[in-house]
């Protein structure tokens, strides 16, 4: 029998539309509606039976903490109403790895989410988001991809929404996950899994999704980019602006010169969560100086800094404890 399917769109270049066909930037992203995109595909009727719908149509450099939210409602809906096997999500590529992280921390069900886009846009010549759309849809109607949280598929690749980022700023070979590879891989309409991806799901995933798409918003919690002779001048201000966590992407791993680490110190002191992560690529942020330890910040692990800050929003809106979040900084 075949699965049942439903695309979610929310825009980004798989949707977009350019005036000239050799352009593959300049273009209007998110232009182009759900139906036009499977129309476009033809085989999708053979993989699975799709089913699609508009919820939003954005450029994702643009999408804010309610948009994301509503796509964690919609998916936990379709999720929990038994009418899916699976789920597909058409999002841009700028912010797909917070959206898939966001969705991945909240998942509570075996059935598969997974997320796909494109980096040239649909009327571009050689259009990655068509084969994207289909792998996705071969991916979220395997058996493989059960239980395996929430995957990003683009390339011919399956990765794990922990690890994976966008590390060309315009390659269709843009998703790596250079801490641990690809999970699998969708090989002429094969979905194989190679390893397993860790699950970075919450163990109160669904009461805690419920919580935060009620609310409707996520809480300020800024992201400082560390560099040579930085004073810290701005974690202060973000206090006052009501920051109710910091992430620091510091260099290597995780450095923070003495003065800015002194004013993250004192944000602690006032019961705001630090987070040290790195703007390296490769490797994990470890305990490093013993004055880090001191200050109680918390080394990011494998989270870049844009999914430590998730994490943060998510653990201050769930009122989780810092052991139960920080369990998730391995
Ligand atoms: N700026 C676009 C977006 O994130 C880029 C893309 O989708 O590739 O929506």
């Amino acid at each position: 029998m075949r699965k049942k399917i439903h695309i979610l769109a929310m825009g980004g270049t798989i949707a977009g539309r350019a005036g000239d066909s050799a352009a593959t930037t300049g273009y209007q992203a998110g232009a182009v509606g759900v139906e036009e995109l499977i129309a476009a595909v033809p085989q999708l009727a053979e993989a699975a039976e799709v089913s699609g719908e508009q919820l939003a149509a954005i450029d994702s450099k643009d999408i804010t903490a309610a948009e994301q939210l509503l796509l964690v409602k919609r998916v936990r809906e379709l999720l929990l109403s038994g009418a899916v096997d699976g789920i597909v999500v058409t999002h841009g590529t700028d912010t797909m790895e917070e959206s898939a992280y966001l969705l991945d921390l909240l998942h509570f069900a075996d059935k598969p989410v997974v997320l796909t886009g494109a980096m040239r846009p649909a009327t571009a010549l050689s259009a990655d988001g068509p084969l994207n759309l289909l792998d996705a849809v071969r991916t979220a109607a395997s058996e493989e991809a059960r239980d395996r949280g929430v995957l990003v598929v683009l390339n011919n690749a399956i990765h794990s929404a922990h690890l994976v980022t966008k590390v060309s700023t315009t390659a269709v070979e843009t998703f790596q996950s250079p801490n641990g590879g690809a999970v699998g891989a969708v090989n002429d309409g094969e979905v194989v899994f190679f390893q397993s991806p860790q699950l970075h799901h919450l163990p109160n995933a669904l009461s805690v999704s419920e919580a935060l798409t009620v609310r409707g918003k996520l809480p300020y919690v800024p992201i400082f980019y560390g560099h040579s002779d930085d004073d810290g001048t701005l974690i202060p201000m973000a206090l006052e602006k009501g920051a109710k966590g910091i992430v620091y992407a510091g260099m290597g791993n995780g450095s923070i010169p003495a003065r800015a680490e002194e004013k993250l110190a004192a944000a602690v002191r006032a019961g705001i969560p630090v987070i040290r992560a790195s703007s390296s690529v490769y490797g994990m942020v470890t305990k490093a100086e013993a004055s880090y330890e001191q200050a109680g910040f918390a080394a990011g692990g494998l989270l870049n800094p844009r999914k430590a800050r998730l994490l943060l929003q998510v653990a201050v809106c769930g009122g989780l404890s810092p052991a139960e979040w920080q369990k998730f900084l391995a």
